[in-house]
């Protein structure tokens, strides 16, 4: 038995008519930039994560570095970010000339620890991005409360996490902005890079439009200088498709989560807890092995692909190290980076493949 970790192909089957024939129409109408698909993906969108705005954009990193230019974030700012994500996060701080400052995640859920954001605040402090990790929501209810009594703006980075929520909210809608990747493994996946941004604030989601397209609304009209960050129509069409199916599949991805926790039950592996209250989409199924390497090790000999996102917490990574951050200042992150070990996830996963999965891991121990 093979299992990847991400079965792209057997999605695209699963809707192969309904894409060929929207690719086929984008190639008939030869518009590729623009235009009145980009325009009904943003408002699909939108009205799917219960914004009143939506601005397209290349990729996901773009759509963090839009938003924070456009909330006039810049040199000298800090904006505090989790120890554990995608590189993306910091990256984009550091892309607008700000600093992004570290905080240690929960032991439990994975997402930036509230109780330990105040320490990191300064004068200097715009920012929190909060990212909802492996699709589980960050502690909204909390990190809002810490925004509110500090002034600072809150980015959140949902990548990883469409139609995540908590208390019953969109991850999306907490903040003033949010941040959505569509790259081609996410839960909602473009066949090539996609972003977007989504706000309530008119104001933003002007200044986002006019930065991801050279500064303009109308064509000339460069108010200000910008960017190239557009979404192409064949991905907008793309995206348009599959956005229908996306409660079928996060449904999907939520039913295999459960699976594999019922099945690794009494086994030596850690698996993971969803916060109360709260929709945890699975884009990752994270376990955790204090003999991770030898697990992923066995895993891999048995046909089984895995992952470890991320190996190296962004605050030990080497374009940090001029920060000298150290183990102690991040445990959690120290400890776990050397512990986790995602599974494969999608909605396709079948049945037996999960059971497959789970036998294989008793088996190890
Ligand atoms: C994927 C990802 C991004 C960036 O998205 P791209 O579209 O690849 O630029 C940002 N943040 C997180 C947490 C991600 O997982």
């Amino acid at each position: 038995m093979h299992i990847p970790f991400v079965d792209l192909k057997a999605q695209y089957l699963s809707i192969k008519t309904e894409i060929d024939e929207a690719i086929a129409q984008v190639l008939e109408d030869t518009s590729f930039v623009g235009g009145t698909l980009v325009k009904q993906f943003e408002e699909a969108f939108a009205s799917y994560i219960g914004t009143k705005h939506c601005i397209a954009c290349a990729n996901g990193t773009d759509s963090i570095e839009i938003l924070l230019q456009a909330m006039g974030i810049g040199a000298g700012d800090e904006i505090v970010v989790p120890a554990v994500s995608w590189i993306s996060t910091s990256e984009a701080v550091s892309t607008v000339g700000a600093t992004p400052v570290f905080v240690d995640i929960e032991p439990e859920f994975y997402t930036i620890d509230p109780i330990k954001i105040e320490a990191k605040l300064t004068s200097k402090t715009k920012a929190i991005i909060p990212v909802h990790l492996y699709g589980q929501p960050a502690n909204m209810p909390a990190i809002m409360e810490i925004a509110q009594k500090h002034d600072l703006k809150v980015l959140e980075d949902c990548a990883q996490a469409h139609g995540a929520s908590i208390e019953g909210k969109n991850v999306g809608i907490w903040g003033d902005c949010a941040s959505f990747s569509f790259y081609p493994g996410k839960n909602l996946g473009a066949y090539g890079d996609a972003g977007a941004m989504v706000t309530n604030a008119p104001a933003l989601a002007e200044k986002a439009r006019r930065i991801a397209n050279h500064g303009q609304l109308l064509k000339h009209d460069h108010q200000i200088e910008g960017r190239n960050s557009r979404l192409d129509t064949l991905q907008a069409t793309i995206l348009s498709t599959k956005l229908k199916y996306l409660n079928k599949w996060t449904a999907a991805r939520i039913h295999n989560a459960h699976r594999y926790s019922e099945l690794l039950d009494n086994s030596s592996v850690i698996v993971p807890k969803i916060r109360t209250n709260a929709q945890h989409v699975f884009h990752l199924y994270v376990i955790r092995s204090t003999q991770r390497d030898q697990l992923n090790d066995y895993l891999k000999s048995k046909g089984i692909a895995t992952g470890i996102h991320y190996p190296t917490a962004l605050p030990f990574l080497p374009c940090y190290q001029s920060q000298n951050n150290t183990v102690d200042h991040f445990p959690v992150a120290a400890q776990y980076q050397n512990e986790i070990l995602s599974l494969p996830m999608y909605a396709e996963l079948a049945e037996e493949q999960v059971t497959f999965i789970t036998n294989t891991i008793h088996k190890l121990y």
